[in-house]
C-alpha cells in the first residue's frame, strides 16, 4: 500500500489487528454436481511459503482436482494464476476456464518489455497460454454457470472481474482484487496501492462494488481477505468496514 504516513488513520484497532499483511485464499465453489474454482491460486512454487495449498484443500473437501469443470479468473496477476499447472501439467485436467476479454486482450496485445509488467506478461505466456484452447472470453453480466454471473470490477487490472454467486434467493460476490487488504483497501477505499495498474479505476471499481455490498447486505469473499475469507461490509466514515462471516451462512 502508498499513503504509508496515513496508516496510523486506519482503524487497525477498532478492526482488532495490529497488521497490514494480506492474506492469499481459493474458493471451491459447487454448481449442481460439478464443482468450479475461483482460481486464485498459488502453485507449487508457493508450497515452502505455506501457500500454494489448493489441491490439498480440494482434496480435503471430498472432491479431486480432475472434478473440477470450471475455473472462473478474476485476473492474470501470477497469484492467481500460478495454481492452474502443476509442472507442465494443468492441474485441473477436466476443466475449461473462463477469463474476461478486456483482462486477455490487455496481456496478449501489449509489449511489455522494460516495464513493471514484464514479469507478469512472461508469467502469463508460460501459465495461461498453453490452456488457450480451452479458454473462453467473457464480458460484464455472463452466466458462466447456473446461477455464477461475472461482474466487471476493472482497475486492479484492465479486465479485473468478480463473480456473482446466487442460489436458493441468497448472493454472495467473488470480489478477487477489487479490494487488497481488508482495512486499507476497505476503510480509505480512494488510497492508491501499488499493484493496482489504473488506481483511478480501481477507486471507483471499489467504491461501486462494495457500495452495493453494504447497501444490499451482500456477503462478500475477497482473496486477500483474513481468516475466514467471507464477510459483510458496512459503512464507516467515507469507506467501509470488514465484518468477518462468523454464524451468518448457518442460519
Ligand atoms: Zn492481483
Amino acid at each position: 500500500m502508498k499513503n504509508s504516513a496515513g496508516r496510523k488513520a486506519l482503524k487497525s484497532g477498532s478492526n482488532f489487528s495490529g497488521s497490514n499483511e494480506a492474506r492469499k485464499g481459493g474458493l471451491l465453489h459447487k454448481v449442481s454436481t460439478s464443482p468450479s474454482v475461483r482460481p486464485s491460486t498459488n502453485g507449487p512454487e508457493g508450497r515452502e511459503f505455506g501457500t500454494g495449498q489448493l489441491a490439498s484443500r480440494i482434496a480435503a473437501s471430498g472432491y479431486a482436482s480432475s472434478d473440477v469443470t470450471i475455473v472462473a479468473i478474476s485476473h492474470l496477476h501470477t497469484d492467481h494464476i500460478n495454481g492452474l499447472t502443476d509442472g507442465d501439467r494443468p492441474a485441473f485436467s477436466q476443466a475449461r476456464y473462463v477469463v474476461g476479454q478486456a483482462e486477455w486482450a490487455f496481456w496478449n496485445s501489449t509489449d511489455f518489455t522494460g516495464t513493471p509488467a514484464a514479469m507478469h506478461a512472461t508469467f502469463i505466456q508460460r501459465k495461461v497460454l498453453p490452456l488457450r484452447e480451452k479458454m473462453a472470453f467473457i464480458s460484464a453480466g455472463a452466466s458462466i454457470a447456473p446461477g455464477v454471473t461475472s461482474m466487471v470490477a476493472a482497475g486492479h487490472t484492465p479486465g479485473h472481474m468478480a463473480f456473482l454467486l446466487e442460489s436458493a434467493g441468497r448472493s454472495l460476490l467473488l470480489t478477487g482484487d477489487t479490494a487488497n487488504h481488508f482495512v486499507a483497501s476497505l476503510q480509505k477505499p480512494d488510497w492508491e496501492v501499488s499493484f493496482d495498474m489504473d488506481k483511478g479505476a480501481a477507486a471507483s471499481s471499489r467504491r461501486r462494488i462494495f457500495g452495493m455490498l453494504a447497501a444490499e447486505k451482500i456477503p462478500f469473499i475477497g482473496y486477500h481477505m483474513p481468516h475466514p475469507s467471507a464477510g459483510y461490509v458496512e459503512t464507516l466514515d467515507t469507506g467501509f468496514r470488514f465484518v468477518p462471516v462468523s454464524h451468518q451462512f448457518l442460519i
